[in-house]
């Protein structure tokens, strides 16, 4: 599929070439990607994101990969100082050696692609606190009903509404997000304040330490304040640890407040309970440059591995994109790339069929199934070849 140059590798701008109105639920990733890409073909958009809140302080690492840039650039959005690079990955061993093999990543952080793309989105049509209820097709029209009562009315809506989507509750109520039977614990640390000799190890490096039934890995990304600085950076990590989910993963899920979470516990909010648990865990079976990075993160948190595949994601004038309709399991790091070809490929089709709505989403829909279908299964062999091998430790449930 091709699109001219001009229709959509221009800035985004305010030119409603095409009058058409987009209706987007969720102010996530996947919600601001289309809202980008959306206003850069000349379509009205507005975001209704449930959070009342910023969602930007709990963020953490996210492989940059060539979908997400594709969107900036294409958003008109500069992409240079979006990551790190690491040279290398380290396969650290429990005797000390190290397998070092050579590969350019570039790693960025959530927060900084949220906050880019937020920068880019205006905020007169960016909606917080705005739940939606229901979704309500009309004769050529789709309706948003929300929980305040209000409702709006476009020619497309987009359910970005991640793992827990309402959107998709309406439509495919039969999917649900399934637990993969492990979880992943995380944990950020400023540069400066980890040791030298675990740092040097940890510095612009994909770091990993494989061991049975479990793996973690680690990689430097922006600082919070979106430094690229040496100096100024943070270790970003995360810990693949099984839980069974109806004896443990409950425990787990209980935060500090005792209110039981869903699928994760953001940062300071784990119980001190379930922190101390994973701390004395890191002590007994991680190796030590990981122990000292976890012993120095100072608010870990915590997210249930899904799984979550969808055999529909176009619906006449509604589209399911990003993890409101596959969630690879995170080994993939191709989550946030998936949400971004999702609303490439739903702009390019709108351009090809003259913004006839039902029809691009017809010609979008099966590719987009067909990757989040392929990301999905692969996703799941890696997770269970790196999860369930028989050893010792934590072995499924
Ligand atoms: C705060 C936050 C931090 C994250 N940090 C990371 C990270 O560090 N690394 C990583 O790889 N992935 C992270 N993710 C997940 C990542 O964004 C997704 O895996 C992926 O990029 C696809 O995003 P998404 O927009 O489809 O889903 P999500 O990011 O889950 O976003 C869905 C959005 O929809 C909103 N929503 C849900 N229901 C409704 C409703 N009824 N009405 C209105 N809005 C609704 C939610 O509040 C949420 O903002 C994070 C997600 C969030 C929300």
């Amino acid at each position: 599929m091709t699109v001219s140059t001009n229709s959509i590798d221009q800035p985004a701008v305010d030119t409603p070439t095409v009058n058409r109105r987009a209706i987007v639920i969720g102010g996530s990733l996947a919600g601001l990607f289309s809202g980008v890409l959306l206003r850069s073909i000349g379509w009205q958009v507005d975001i209704y994101e449930r959070s009342a809140h910023e969602l930007d302080s709990r963020g953490g690492g996210v492989v940059l990969q060539a979908d997400v840039v594709t969107a900036f650039k294409r958003a008109g959005i500069a992409t240079a100082a979006l990551g790190v690079d690491a040279f290398e990955r380290y396969y650290l061993q429990k005797d000390g050696r190290i397998d070092r093999m050579p590969m350019r990543q570039t790693l960025t952080s959530w927060n900084i692609l949220y906050r880019t793309m937020r920068r880019h989105f205006p905020d007169e049509h960016y909606h917080q606190g705005k739940v939606l209820t229901e979704v309500r097709p009309g004769n050529g029209t789709v309706t948003a009903v929300f929980a305040d009562g209000s409702d709006e009315t476009g020619d497309l809506l987009i359910g970005a509404d991640g793992p827990t989507s309402t959107v998709r509750q309406q439509l495919l109520p039969a999917y649900a997000p399934q637990y993969a039977g492990y979880v992943g614990y995380r944990g950020l640390v400023d540069e400066a304040d980890l040791e030298p000799e675990a740092a040097e190890i940890f510095t612009e490096r994909f770091v990993f330490y494989d061991f049975p039934n479990s793996h973690i890995l680690q990689y430097v990304i922006p600082g919070e304040n979106e430094s690229l600085v040496p100096g100024e950076r943070r270790f970003n990590w995360v810990w693949y640890v099984n839980y069974d989910e109806q004896t443990e993963l409950p425990r787990l899920l209980t935060d500090k407040g005792e209110r039981q979470r869903t699928y994760s516990v953001p940062p300071g909010m784990m119980s001190a309970a379930a922190e101390q648990e994973m701390r004395d865990y890191a002590d007994q079976v991680l190796i030590a440059p990981f122990q000292k990075l976890v012993a120095a993160t100072k608010e870990p948190f915590v997210q249930s591995i899904l799984d979550l595949g969808v055999p529909q994601m176009a619906f006449d004038r509604v589209a399911l994109i990003g993890d409101a309709a596959f969630i690879p399991r995170p080994h993939t790091a191709a989550s946030t790339a998936k949400a971004a070809a999702n609303a490439i490929a739903l702009v390019e089709a709108l351009v090809d069929h003259s913004h006839n709505v039902p029809q691009a989403l017809a010609d979008w829909e099966s590719d987009q199934l067909a990757l989040g279908m392929n990301l999905w299964q692969h996703g799941r062999s890696l997770g269970e070849r790196s999860q369930f091998m028989c050893g010792k430790g934590r072995s499924r449930g």
